[in-house]
């Protein structure tokens, strides 16, 4: 018998599993992939990206890229992991799935045979010995059923949808550009211009096409509404009224198509999707359409035209427990000492905050096992505000959260200093990053 099980080898539960196995403790990874696949998963892999390819900024002023920055100081195996695998796109940091997947598969084998990946679907949360929960926020019925009944709570869900990725082969750059926002960093944005009546065709299509019927138990209509405001799709954010996609993810300022120096009404972007630079997906464009829709939004698009399409955008669910009344800051279950949960299942929202808490709970399991203080960080560090926000038992309407700089311990610096957003955010970036060089 290994020392801890960890459920779900996706970003959290390789990430702990490999911090587990550092640590010197044996781990039996659980991964039910291929035998039992999720909607958004479509490889066998472990820590498959199941959207886009991007874990955001890696500037340390913008909050997710201060994360990932206090991440590689703590130690992350798949932080370093995604700069190895890392593809052109300006000021972010972006990937290459197969690439990264395969690195991790690499890291997962080289601790002698500390870590045990078991290709089964747990479906009750085993009580005879340690235990990350990292089982996601596609996790399977019988487990979800089982954490349900284990935490009394009811099952809290919302939706999220993935967007399409086309071959770069297919795309007509006689109309299509290569540029990135205001000129900033290496121009390795693909971008497809409309003039006004190219973007008026567009919102036709797309706001008259139907959208697929969400499956029974998702039909709710309370539930229904219930999408997470940074990942809508692009028909909802349509809905919303006429320009709403061109002040969002089809934005046109400073993108300028050199050849013309013109500034277009709209801008679709695609960002680069593999190492190769052979697949593409579409900014922002995460949508439930019906398959044959999304091929006729798509090809509607001035460079799309022909667009060969790699993978259709789609919708699921996305369960999430009740943190504040389960967990500790430590990610710690408060009624069971040995059972932690990590990734997005514990409402930390994102590629990088699920990895974050995925290498916390690890660390913590590490701690808890050799019978020494567990990790809570301060909330001058991203991580830290993260974490204790999504376990602050005042919270009385819990949300899942990415990083953002509101849930930050505030400055102690004068009222002008804290207006000036610029120079409050690069004080806070450097607080944390000092704080956590000089105690770790
Ligand atoms: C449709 C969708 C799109 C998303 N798009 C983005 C995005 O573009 N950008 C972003 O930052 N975040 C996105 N997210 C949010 C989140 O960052 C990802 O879901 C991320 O992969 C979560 O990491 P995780 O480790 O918690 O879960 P996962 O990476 O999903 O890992 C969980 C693993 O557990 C396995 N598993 C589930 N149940 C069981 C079981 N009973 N037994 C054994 N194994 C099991 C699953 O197969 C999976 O491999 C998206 C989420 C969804 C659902």
């Amino acid at each position: 018998m290994s020392d801890v099980v960890v459920i779900g080898a996706g970003l959290a539960g390789c990430e702990a599993a490999l911090q587990l196995a550092k640590e010197g403790f044996s781990v039996d990874l659980y991964e039910m992939r291929p035998h039992k696949m999720t909607g958004a998963h479509s490889t066998q892999n472990p820590a498959e990206f199941v959207c886009s390819n991007s874990l955001g900024s890696l500037d340390v002023t913008n909050a997710s890229g201060l994360l990932k920055k206090e991440m590689e100081i703590l130690g992350s195996f798949l932080i370093k992991v995604a700069k190895d695998a890392s593809v052109p796109a300006g000021n972010a940091l972006a990937i290459d799935r197969e690439f990264f997947s395969q690195r991790v598969n690499e890291l997962l084998n080289s601790f002698d045979g500390k870590i045990n990946f078991i290709r089964e679907e747990i479906t009750k949360i085993p009580s005879d010995i340690p235990v990350i929960v990292a089982s996601g926020p596609l996790t399977s019925d019988e487990l979800a059923e089982d954490i349900r009944v284990f935490t009394g709570s009811e099952h809290l869900h919302f939706f999220d949808a993935i967007a399409p990725i086309v071959e770069k082969d297919s795309i007509n750059f006689e109309k299509a550009f290569y540029a990135s926002r205001y000129d900033k960093g290496e121009a390795s944005y693909i971008n497809c211009p409309m003039n006004k009546d190219e973007y008026e065709k567009f919102y036709e299509i797309l706001t008259n096409a139907p959208k697929i019927e969400l499956k029974e138990f998702e039909k709710n209509s309370k539930d229904r509404a219930k999408f997470f405001e940074s990942c809508l799709p692009i028909e909802v954010l349509a809905s919303r009224g006429k320009d709403t996609l061109r002040f969002g993810p089809m934005k046109p300022v400073g993108l300028v198509d050199k050849r013309t120096g013109v500034e277009n009404y709209a801008v679709v972007q695609l960002r680069q999707d593999d190492k190769a630079a052979t697949m593409y997906n579409l900014v922002g464009f995460q949508t439930n359409l019906k398959w044959g829709s999304q091929k006729e939004l798509l090809h509607s698009i001035p460079g799309l035209e022909n667009a060969n399409i790699l993978r259709y955008g789609v919708m699921h669910r996305n369960t999430f427990i009740n943190s504040p009344q389960l967990l500790d800051a430590s990610l710690q279950c408060r009624k069971r000492k040995n059972l932690f949960f990590a990734g997005q299942i514990t409402g930390t929202e994102g590629y990088t905050e699920s990895i974050a808490s995925g290498m916390l709970a690890g660390i913590n399991m590490a701690r808890y096992l050799k019978n020494q203080e567990l990790l809570i960080l301060p909330k001058i560090t991203m991580l830290g505000a993260l974490t204790q926000y999504i376990t602050d038992i005042e919270q009385k309407h819990f949300q899942p959260i990415n990083s953002n700089w509101g849930i930050v311990e505030e400055l102690v610096v004068d009222k002008k200093i804290r207006k000036n957003k610029k120079l409050k955010n690069e004080m806070l970036s450097k607080r944390s990053i000092e704080f956590l060089e000089k105690n770790f």
